[in-house]
């Protein structure tokens, strides 16, 4: 397997935060090549998720997603976002106030397009999901604002009971 040099000093398990069973969860980390990933994602996921592409506003079918439940990521399935930290920003991406756990994405400088932006990405996997900016709505202040290709929805009626126990 061909994992990238800056990759090596990450540790191959890591804690993410399970919706379902509603407490950290140890997880191997997914560590595939580009030609495996194309295998098994849609043209659409492989292009924003592994290739860091961005979708253009208002196509992505999560943008208007209302009902209650997760969105997962689109490549290896850890939890990402869930339904109450969703707003609507008005910029035709998908945008959520804050991540389920801060363990379940990582964050990197973007220096392209000569600009400076915060990538967000699938902390198991590595997908690109997006980026995060400091104009989102209180409590948190940010606006997490992610590509519908890199998200699956599941709907999840008793989310919230689940994160009441
Ligand atoms: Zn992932």
């Amino acid at each position: 397997m061909n994992i990238p040099h800056k990759d090596k000093a990450r540790p191959l398990a890591i804690q993410v935060f399970s919706i379902e069973k509603n407490a950290l969860i140890e997880v191997a980390r997914a560590v595939k090549s580009d030609e495996e990933w194309k295998k098994i994602l849609s043209p659409e996921t492989f292009a924003v998720a592994r290739q860091k592409g961005t979708e253009r506003p208002f196509c992505g079918p999560l943008n208007f997603e209302k009902r209650t439940g997760v969105f997962r990521c689109a490549c290896c399935g850890n939890d990402l976002f869930v339904s109450r930290a969703k707003f609507d920003s008005g910029t035709g991406w998908p945008s959520f106030i804050e991540p389920v756990h801060k363990n379940n994405v990582r964050y990197e400088k973007d220096y392209s397009f000569m600009m400076i932006r915060t990538e967000v990405l699938c902390a198991v996997c590595d997908a690109h999901l997006g980026h995060v900016f400091d104009d989102g709505p209180p409590p948190t202040g940010k606006r997490y604002c992610m590509n519908s290709a890199s998200l699956v929805f599941v709907p999840l009626p008793n989310l919230e009971k689940i994160l009441e126990k």
